[in-house]
C-alpha cells in the first residue's frame, strides 16, 4: 500500500476520534495490518505528527492525541468572545426577515426535539450559530466562526456528552427572543452564557481502556478503503 493511503487511512481514523486517547501507534503493528515496511509506516506517522492529528514522543514512538481540557475551554473562550460580538452586531442589525428566518430555525429544532429525531435535532442546533454568523454578512466572521464551531464538533468526537448536552434548546430560543427583541445586553448575556453551558456540559472520557483495540478499528478502516477502491477500479481501467 503507498504511502499516501496509508496516510488517508489513518487520518480519516484519528479525525473521527474512533481511537481512544493515548493509545500507542506502534510501527511493528501498522507495518504488519498494512503489509508494508516500517520506514514506510515511519514516514507516514511522523507526517501526522506535522498535522498535529498525534503526539510523537522522543524514544516512544506514535500516540493518539489526549483530548487537552485547557485547549478546549480556550476554543470554548473564543467562541464565547466571537459569538457574543455577533449576537451584540444582529441585535442592532436585524432585519425583520432575518427575525423570522430565526424563528423558523429554533421552531424546527423544538420540533425535532419534540419527534425524538436526534440527528435533525443535532444539525440544526450546530446550524444555529452558522446561521448567525452568515446573518453579519462578514465573510471573515463566517470564517471564524466556522472554523471555531468545527473545532468544538471535534472536540465532542473526543468526549463523551451527556444527554442533550449539545445545545439547549431553550437556550437558543432566549438568544432568539434576546435578538427579536432587539436587545443587545440580553442577547450577549444569553449567548455568553449558553456557550459555558455547552462547555460544563462536556465529559471527558474516562474509561479508555475500554475502548475498542487498535487492530480491529484498523482493520475494519482497511477493509472499507480496500472495498471502496475496488468498486472504483473498474471504472478507472
Ligand atoms: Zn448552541
Amino acid at each position: 500500500m503507498e504511502e499516501a493511503e496509508i496516510h488517508a487511512i489513518l487520518s480519516r481514523l484519528l479525525l473521527a476520534g474512533k481511537l481512544p486517547g493515548s493509545m500507542k501507534l506502534g510501527e511493528h503493528k501498522l507495518a504488519e495490518l498494512f503489509g508494508v515496511s516500517r520506514e514506510r509506516v515511519r514516514k507516514v506517522l511522523h507526517r501526522l505528527g506535522h498535522e498535529r492529528l498525534l503526539k510523537i514522543v522522543k524514544n516512544r514512538g506514535a500516540f493518539t492525541i489526549e483530548p487537552d481540557q485547557r485547549e478546549a475551554h480556550l476554543i470554548y473562550e473564543a467562541r464565547r468572545i466571537l459569538e457574543s460580538g455577533i449576537a451584540a452586531h444582529l441585535a442592532d442589525n436585524l432585519t425583520d426577515a432575518q427575525v423570522e428566518r430565526l424563528r423558523d430555525h429554533v421552531d424546527r429544532e423544538a420540533d425535532a426535539l419534540r419527534k425524538g429525531d436526534r440527528a435533525t435535532w443535532i444539525r440544526l442546533s450546530a446550524e444555529f450559530h452558522f446561521v448567525l454568523a452568515e446573518m453579519t454578512e462578514n465573510p471573515i466572521i463566517q470564517r471564524q466562526a466556522k472554523e471555531l464551531v468545527g473545532r468544538t464538533m471535534m472536540l465532542v468526537t473526543f468526549y463523551e456528552t451527556s444527554a442533550g448536552s449539545t445545545c439547549g434548546c431553550e437556550e437558543h430560543r432566549a438568544i432568539f427572543r434576546a435578538l427579536a427583541g432587539r436587545e443587545r445586553g440580553k442577547a450577549v448575556k444569553a449567548m455568553s452564557s449558553h456557550l459555558s453551558l455547552v462547555e460544563t456540559r462536556l465529559k471527558p472520557l474516562v474509561c479508555v481502556e475500554e475502548g475498542p483495540s487498535l487492530e480491529s478499528v484498523l482493520t475494519q478502516e482497511i477493509a472499507t478503503y480496500r472495498a471502496w477502491r475496488g468498486e472504483l477500479e473498474p471504472a478507472t481501467i
